[in-house]
């Protein structure tokens, strides 16, 4: 066994620890084995001791661990402890593979990889050695567990006889374990590639101390495991790792690498005059019009600026927007678009491809073996520190819903079920677009009739827009040039690409592509927005302070009269000083000046006066956005109701529909609406019809 290679290297191994590690093994024998297990050495420092060995521990990582960890047993401690169980774990290796890149070659090595958690289980007891008690005799067998299945004794050591017995888990061995399935960062993909994952196991003192979300650098072993099952077993492996470190890293944009060349052509654009159109045509360049849908969607990519308060709260810069409209308006091609400009973007649909959704799951399922919970995360905790673009967000699942309001305001998500506690960060935008619930919008019905969300978390975006599909001869008419002239610059281009010797000059197609390109690079866009949310963090000056103050008390004033709808809430004060910060911030500017408080004004009037207003007096009037009624709707109802009420009692099936029509006319409801509100205060249950056409309330 000990031969004398093994013991060179255990002695290499002490000599290391002796030169590099002296403390750490001090500290590690202090807190052993209560607050700390584990001796964490540097690769470099192994390096720059000895790189053959060094190279040693990459290539042949289990092995080499083991006399590594035999020369810890073996160091001489100051104080008398045993060091019989503790762990030597490798990390900061010079590099990290790319987990899409890990190949049959790798099997075996220790290797790197980054990405967030996109999967973790709770932590659970795993065997390693587990003791049967013979019925028979009492006998004691232990076996270890070392492969992938339970493995039980075939007869028991002390009768021999084949048992049956009983697992006895007081003298079993168990340990920690957790498995967790990493995912590629979002920043890492380009052009909204599929992001590719990797399960890892880990064990012992590294567990519970990552959950789903968190960005992750893991150390670890690459194993493989062969498909199919017993029966039936596949040539085919499948790659997974042993964990043998875990550590969180900054979740800020890591892989966005800004070089003095991109800061001085980023400072040189902001700089410009026409900075703002610059931007707007940035976005989506294919898809015609929408100027101010795509300045507030620049406007949410910078995003205002995050308050930390003295008392520890903090408010939220990120700007929630949503777009409701008529189909085929190109809603879901300038969402798409996002993830080509986001330094850190997730784009997916409101039905959700995964288990856990939009927001985050505790689930149950072969990850876990079925056995284990598993707490998945969701676009929205994938999205921390970025932007998600949710497609048709109104065919969202029941438990997104109700997850949504805290994902959006408080910016995190909280999952309590089956013995998983956990709080997952979703400080991300949300660029959510959805279709009218009857197919198209109707303007002159409240908002929150028309889609399937409900108030509480219509009120919660700061801006809203309406896309409607009217036709218009001039606007048709720019649209369709527009798009036919985009398509014709990909024919052109596309031409010239598949035929050599095509008849276009290369001046030709570039002149015709120049007019559909982006405005600016989104390469150079997306380090642009990283930089200016790195460094950027102005504050307001007083004009812009009282614009937005003037602004905002004008719109209450409206409702001041008796009558009058509230007109707008204090969530949309906080908007606006979040357009304003992103406005700033578009110029790399320390100061929130007043025109960016006015550019702030005109998106959210823009805005409001297509939903915030009462669509049957033309006031701006909150309640239709937060409660998704209007206040003269909401009048009407009761007045119907109060109609039906003062008469239900005077007739004995109820009060007759056409007495209750006639009663409303005279006080200024027109039949048709009157009957409109009927049908609804039956559909929500207020009333009832205890025999046709005779109302009742409930
Ligand atoms: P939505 O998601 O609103 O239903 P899509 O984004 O799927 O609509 O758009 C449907 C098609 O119509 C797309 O091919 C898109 O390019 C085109 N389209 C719609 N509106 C415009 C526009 N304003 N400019 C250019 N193309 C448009
Ligand atoms: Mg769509």
């Amino acid at each position: 066994m000990a031969t004398a290679e093994n013991t060179e290297l255990i002695d290499r191994f002490e000599e290391f620890y002796r030169n590099y590690y002296r403390n750490e093994i001090g500290e590690l024998a202090q807190k052993y084995p209560n607050d700390q297990k584990s001796l964490y050495i540097d690769w470099d420092d192994l390096y720059r001791f000895d790189p053959d060995l060094a190279d040693d521990y990459r290539t042949k990582p289990e092995q080499i661990q083991e006399y590594a960890e035999e020369a810890l047993r073996l160091y001489d401690l100051p104080v008398d402890v045993s060091l019989g169980q503790a762990h030597v774990r490798v990390r900061n290796l010079p590099e990290s593979e790319d987990i899409r890149d890990l190949r049959h070659e790798h099997h075996g090595n220790l290797v790197a990889v980054r990405g967030i958690i996109r999967k973790a289980t709770d932590v659970r007891p795993k065997v390693i050695e587990a003791a049967f008690e013979c019925q028979r005799c009492g006998t004691l067998t232990r076996i270890p567990q070392t492969a992938g299945d339970f493995q039980e004794p075939h007869d028991c050591q002390g009768c021999e006889r084949q048992g049956p017995f009983r697992l006895n888990t007081d003298q079993s061995q168990f340990i920690d374990a957790q498995k967790l399935r990493v995912q590629e960062s979002p920043e890492g993909l380009r052009g909204g590639e599929t992001p590719q994952s990797i399960d890892i196991n880990i064990e012992d003192d590294i567990t519970g101390h990552v959950t789903a979300g968190d960005h992750v650098r893991v150390t670890g072993i690459l194993k493989l495991d062969q498909r199919g099952n017993d029966n039936e077993k596949s040539p085919m492996f499948d790659i997974y790792m042993e964990g043998v470190s875990v550590e969180i890293e900054d979740e800020q944009f890591e892989d966005m690498e800004i070089t003095d060349a991109d800061k001085k052509e980023i400072v040189e654009l902001s700089n410009e005059s026409d900075i703002y159109d610059k931007m707007v045509g940035a976005i989506a360049p294919s898809i015609y019009g929408y100027e101010k849908e795509k300045l507030a969607m620049m406007l949410q990519l910078f995003s205002g600026v995050t308050k930390e308060l003295p008392d520890g709260s903090r408010i939220r810069g990120d700007l929630h927007m949503l777009l409701i409209g008529d189909p085929g308006t190109g809603k879901s091609q300038m969402l798409s678009y996002i993830e080509n400009i986001a330094p850190r973007s997730v784009y997916t649909s409101g039905k959700g491809s995964s288990s856990a959704g939009l927001t985050a799951a505790a689930v149950r399922d072969d990850f876990g073996d079925g056995q284990q919970w598993t707490l998945e995360a969701g676009a929205l905790v994938l999205a921390d520190q970025g932007i998600a673009a949710i497609d048709e967000l109104d065919k969202m699942s029941p438990e997104d819903r109700s997850a949504m309001h805290e994902a959006l305001e408080q910016q995190r998500i909280s999952v309590s079920k089956a013995g998983i506690n956990a709080t997952l960060k979703s400080r991300c935008s949300l660029l959510g677009a959805a279709n009218p619930k009857y197919g198209r919008f109707d303007q002159y019905e409240p908002i929150g009739e028309q889609i399937d969300l409900e108030p509480a978390l219509i009120s919660r975006f700061d801006l809203i827009f309406t896309v409607t599909d009217k036709p218009d001869e001039e606007k048709d008419r720019n649209l369709a040039e527009h798009i036919i002239q985009t398509n014709y610059a990909g024919e052109l281009h596309t031409h010239r690409t598949e035929n050599p010797t095509s008849n276009f000059s290369e001046e030709e197609v570039g002149t015709v592509t120049e007019e559909v390109a982006p405005t600016i690079e989104p390469d150079l866009l997306r380090k642009y927005v990283a930089y200016a949310k790195r460094n950027c963090f102005p504050t307001m000056t007083e004009e812009a302070k009282s614009r937005i103050e003037d602004f905002y008390v004008d719109l209450r004033l409206k409702g001041q009269d008796e009558d009058a709808p509230v007109p707008v809430t204090a969530r949309k004060l906080e908007a606006l000083v979040r357009l304003a910060e992103a406005s700033a911030r578009i110029r790399l500017s320390d100061t929130v000046d007043e025109a960016d408080a006015d550019r702030a004004v005109d998106i959210a009037h823009y805005c409001l006066k297509e939903i915030g207003v009462d669509p049957e007096t033309g006031e701006f009037d909150a309640d239709v956005v937060e409660t998704g009624q209007s206040k003269t709707q909401r009048d009407r109802i009761q007045n119907i109701k109060g109609i039906i009420s003062d008469i239900e009692d005077e007739y004995d099936e109820g009060a007759p529909a056409d007495v209750v029509i006639e009663r409303a006319e005279e006080v200024g409801i027109d039949e048709s609406k009157a009957e409109h509100e009927i049908d609804k205060l039956k559909q929500k249950g207020e009333v009832y019809e205890p025999r046709t056409d005779h109302l009742r309330t409930t």
